[in-house]
């Protein structure tokens, strides 16, 4: 058996995985793949408007807030909101909190000045920064509410007068936090909801339409909304996957229960972390992040062993990323408890292997 620690693409429900592969052979006794049907017909539209409603449904979104799956990843989001919320005179906010944040700032600077209101670069962004101050004129202060490579987490949302706008790719549907306070939310689908190809925006429509300047066609969200997200073609085959992993997540009692689980097994793995005298982590206690756990060991030279123990009992994905080393495993919603205790059961033999 494979335990799936992969930070993303990453985990997804066995019972999704298997309606998804009958879909692609017979979409619901129609004869036809999903993968062979207009985007128009009556059958992928009802697709896509329960995707967006029980996105609704399992953010408890209010009217004021549209839901859109688009093209391009979380990446052109970095372009997009910028483009949509700023001109050349106005200012932004951005909180540098890591590799997709700095990303986030470099393209928000191409369309006026940006405000780094603070960053936690200098101490290779292992922890989430508090004392900062967020200029009233800023049209948006943008966050990364948790970060991927690094493993930390905004575990509250600041509070400022300016609207919120956050990339919650690593941490959608993981937490129950007030969604309709953010101006607007954006998410690539192939970390916790859903497979790569789309990502998930959610905007409150009385923040559009301000800038001065013309957005491109498919650049403006208020087009998206007005056709019912299919401005174009969607990318349809990952919108329906995200709709059966939505259903899915409905059906274990929304994001409510998951957060349950999801503190469980943090705990778990961290608390092994903590306790085990070959393990350490690099990021500020308060910090942790609950999706992606990053860990290295005290010895680096057991590195290599430690992962090739974990590769020869099944574990998968589990490598940190270049840029922090060591070791990540990812958490996320689809990722069983059982997955997590026998991680840390590996942990426990491995140590004693050392004794
Ligand atoms: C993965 C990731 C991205 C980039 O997503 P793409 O869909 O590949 O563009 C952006 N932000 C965060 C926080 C991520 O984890």
């Amino acid at each position: 058996m494979i335990h799936n620690f992969n930070a993303g693409p990453s985990i997804l429900p066995k019972e999704v995985l298997e309606q998804a592969a009958q879909s692609v052979l017979n979409y619901n006794n129609t004869g036809l793949s999903i993968l062979e049907m207009g985007h128009r017909t009556p059958e992928f539209t009802a697709v896509m408007e329960e995707a967006r409603a029980l996105v609704k449904e399992l953010m408890n979104l209010d009217d004021d807030h549209q839901v859109l799956f688009l093209h391009g990843g979380a990446s052109t989001q970095f372009m997009q909101v910028p483009m949509n919320f700023l001109d050349p005179k106005d200012t932004s906010a951005y909180a540098d909190t890591g590799v997709w944040s700095s990303k986030a700032i470099k393209e928000a600077k191409l369309f006026s000045k940006v405000d780094v209101v603070c960053s936690s670069k200098e101490k290779n962004y292992s922890f989430i920064p508090n004392d900062f101050a967020v200029p009233n004129d800023a049209k948006y202060f943008h966050i990364t509410t948790n970060n991927t490579i690094y493993g930390t987490q905004w575990q509250s949302i600041p509070k400022t007068s300016n609207v919120m706008v956050a990339d919650m790719s690593s941490d959608i549907f993981s937490r129950q936090l007030n969604f309709n306070e953010f101006g607007l939310i954006y998410a690539g689908a192939q970390k916790n909801m859903g497979p790569a190809g789309v990502n998930l925006v959610v905007v409150n429509q009385n923040i559009l339409g301000k800038v001065k300047h013309t957005i491109p066609t498919m650049m403006d969200y208020r087009n998206h909304i007005a056709e019912g997200s299919m401005l174009n073609t969607p990318p349809v085959f990952a919108v329906y996957v995200c709709m059966l992993t939505l259903r899915w997540l409905k059906s274990i009692g929304g994001i409510s229960a998951v957060e349950k689980l999801n503190q469980q097994k943090a705990e778990l793995l961290y608390n092994e972390i903590d306790n085990n005298e070959l393990f350490k982590t690099n990021v500020v206690k308060e910090d942790r992040s609950k999706m992606n756990v990053c860990f290295v060991m005290n010895d680096p030279n057991l590195e290599k062993p430690f992962y090739e123990y974990l590769k020869s009992n099944g574990v998968y994905g589990i490598k940190g990323h270049r840029l922090s080393g060591g070791f990540r495993a990812s958490l996320y919603n689809a990722l069983p408890l059982s997955s997590v205790e026998y991680l840390v059961e590996l942990m426990q033999e491995f140590k004693q292997s050392q004794a």
